[in-house]
């Protein structure tokens, strides 16, 4: 029932918030009182849905559809702070535990989903005169009911049931296979690291073997991948990385497929891709196949000119080079965009220490959306974590919390995590990023431009959850729950700030307090552009493998082939023997089919763009019309209309061919 909780591109005792009539505490962070915890929760969950399952009255608003929202309730925090925890508490027993609770929420949220009592009483209430708002959560909470397949007969619906089940389990086990099979290389002498920045080359001494461990963690592997000079260790770490859960993943991709592909015919879908498309933007498999191809076709252009400046980069060492590799890409991306464009992203990241950004980030769209982040204590899951509330004026939006660096044993990318819905008068929302940025380790922590970039897109799905959440009365349509191809336009368009001179100035100095150079944000634009056509081909490679793993039957299917012929089909870099890119897609589980939508989104987000460079990036005016419009409607209406709402007309292709195009 509760629809998405992490998004990529994913929580606290002592700040539970909860207003009058909150329905379950927040979780404790200590082990022992967290399995009592949630078992009390989903107790009270199975409570409340035995209750509504009773028939007594007339079946109305406030005895079906008030009652169903206090049951999503608990089960979207249930299963958001499981999902948090999962990824992140530092200790493993806390962390299975989060599993199991993931799965029983799960598992009661899926019997729900089936139960023909509840359906039937959702249909027998008479929204008509209802608010907008409502009658549109009662109109897509049955179709969701039809869509989990409770008006098929018995027969199915108990197999539906064992296999959403069991797809929870086989979600887990891919994920961890992935988390947990850190790999790495072992450089012979520092000279190895020639190339990588000096705070990279500290951190990596040699061990008492006199051998430098490089291992396959981002923090590791990026700056490497970007940065190290030796094009045999490049591809032996490539090697590596690309390798993370093969081959023990083999077998659970497979079965992951083939469990979703029946469960897709239980659904009367031909296809697992047909199913999971049908009520998004996009809404259909084949409209994706489509999208991904109209893509890969006009970013063709920009894609050849790009492969040919790395090419010819590559000529200059390597004279013999017919093809440039895809663990090349990066390195020569770099030295291209520092030759030709004179931008040098080391040099950047002086300007960028990890507290100066955050501070940035705060002030820009605090002042863009009119917003204050006051600091709050919270018993959060580890000392480094940081909380904040979110006002407007006096008014409390909602909190969230920052878990910025890396730890062991914590997930891996950056994600902004839900952790509760805002319910109006009841409760705000709240929020987690966690990143693994550098910093918090005593060192200054200055980032790369690109993770400057990513920091502004993750908190663009907070601000988007928060402004979106806090004045709802569904917990359905609370802040990001619209359709899931829309997700990512918000965060997407937030990325932009993070490339304009006026907005980068208002933060981005050394230490020696001098504000970023104009000649250097000019050259990190000018640069921006190259790669742009390449990058976005490799994209619709990712979206290929996701489509095409999931539209069509299983039967027989060898995925190891098909991502090696896919890679050679829509990458712009030849399949590289030996890897196993999807061993380690994690998306493959969350994402399943639908990886396009990150397209999709940004297609929307240049679109939206547009409005903001016609008026100037700062323009207060512009920002307020979109948080009106875009944001603080949450899931209340279909993503097509708040796009019209602030667009004022359809959105379209054009602005979006014209990034491409460079123009
Ligand atoms: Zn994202």
């Amino acid at each position: 029932m509760s629809r998405r909780i992490l998004i990529a591109g994913l929580a606290l005792a002592a700040l539970n918030c909860a207003g009058p009539g909150a329905l379950i505490k927040k979780p404790a962070v200590d082990t022992a009182a967290y399995n009592e915890e949630w078992r009390t929760g989903l107790a009270q969950a199975r409570e409340m849905f035995d209750s509504l399952q009773v028939p007594a009255g007339p079946r109305t608003v406030a005895t079906v559809l008030e009652p169903l929202n206090d049951l999503e309730l608990v089960l979207y925090q249930g299963q958001a702070w499981a999902s948090l925890m999962s990824n992140v508490h530092p200790d493993p027993e806390y962390r299975s535990a989060a599993e199991e609770a993931e799965q029983a929420f799960s598992s009661l949220g899926t019997e729900i989903s089936l139960s023909r009592p509840l359906y039937e009483a959702l249909l027998a209430v008479d929204v008509a005169g209802e608010d907008q708002a409502t009658r549109y959560y009662h109109q897509t909470t049955v179709r969701d009911f039809q869509r989990a397949g409770v008006d098929r007969d018995s027969l199915a619906t108990a197999r539906i049931k064992e296999l959403q089940e069991e797809l929870v389990l086989i979600g887990q086990q891919f994920g961890r296979n992935i988390r947990e099979d850190v790999r790495s290389i072992k450089l012979d002498s520092l000279g190895e690291l020639a190339g990588l920045p000096a705070d990279y080359i500290a951190a990596h001494q040699p061990g008492d073997d006199g051998k430098i461990t490089i291992t396959t963690d981002y923090p590791d592997y990026l700056p490497f991948n970007t940065y190290a000079e030796s094009d045999a260790r490049r591809l032996e770490l490539y090697l590596e990385f690309r390798n993370r859960g093969y081959p023990q993943n083999l077998e659970v991709l497979d079965r992951m497929i083939a469990r979703r592909h029946e469960l897709a015919n239980l659904l009367g879908f031909e296809t697992y891709a047909d199913y999971i498309t049908a009520d998004k933007m996009i809404g259909s498999a084949q409209a994706a196949g489509e999208f991904i191809d109209r893509v890969t076709q006009v970013a063709a252009p920009a894609a050849a000119s790009d492969y040919a400046a790395l090419l010819a980069r590559l000529k200059l060492t390597d004279p013999a080079s017919i093809i440039v590799g895809d663990w090349q890409k990066g390195y020569l991306a770099e030295l291209v965009q520092r030759e030709q464009y004179s931008f040098d992203s080391q040099e950047a990241r002086q300007y960028f220490p990890y507290d100066k950004v955050r501070d940035g980030l705060f002030a820009l769209t605090g002042s863009m959306f009119g917003l204050t982040y006051r600091p709050v204590a919270a018993q959060v899951w580890h000392p480094d974590v940081e909380s904040y509330q979110v006002y407007s004026g006096d008014q409390l939006l909602g909190r969230f919390h920052l878990d910025m660096h890396p730890r062991e044993g914590k997930y891996q990318h950056a994600a902004a995590f839900q952790i509760m819905p805002g319910v109006t008068g009841r409760q705000v929302p709240e929020a987690a990023l966690v990143c693994n940025f550098p910093g918090g380790d005593g060192t200054p922590g200055l980032m790369g431009h690109g993770q400057v970039g990513t920091f502004f897109h993750e908190f663009g799905h907070l601000l988007h959850h928060i402004l979106g959440g806090y004045n709802q009365r569904w917990v359905a349509q609370s802040g990001i729950e619209t359709e899931w191809d829309f997700v990512e336009a918000p965060s997407q368009l937030l990325e932009e700030w993070s490339w304009d001179l006026a907005a980068l100035q208002t933060f981005a100095r050394n230490e020696a307090g001098e504000t970023i150079p104009a000649e250097l944000v000019a050259a990190m634009n000018a640069a921006r552009n190259f790669g742009n056509g390449l990058n976005t081909q490799h994209q619709m490679y990712y979206a290929a493998v996701s489509l095409n793993f999931y539209n069509r039957d299983p039967a027989g299917l060898n995925t190891s082939e098909l991502q090696a012929d896919l890679m050679n089909r829509y990458s712009p870099f030849d399949y590289v023997e030996g890897t196993n890119l999807h061993c380690n897609f994690g998306h493959l589980d969350g994402y399943s089919a639908i990886y396009y939508t990150y397209m999709w989104s940004l297609v929307i987000a240049k679109d939206m763009f547009s409005l903001f460079e016609d008026a100037g990036l700062m323009d207060r005016e512009v920002a307020r019309r979109y948080r009106r419009t875009i944001l603080e409607p949450g899931g209340t209406k279909p993503a097509a209309q708040l796009v019209r709402d602030f667009l004022g007309r359809d959105y379209s292709f054009d602005a979006f061919a014209k990034w491409l195009g460079g123009g």
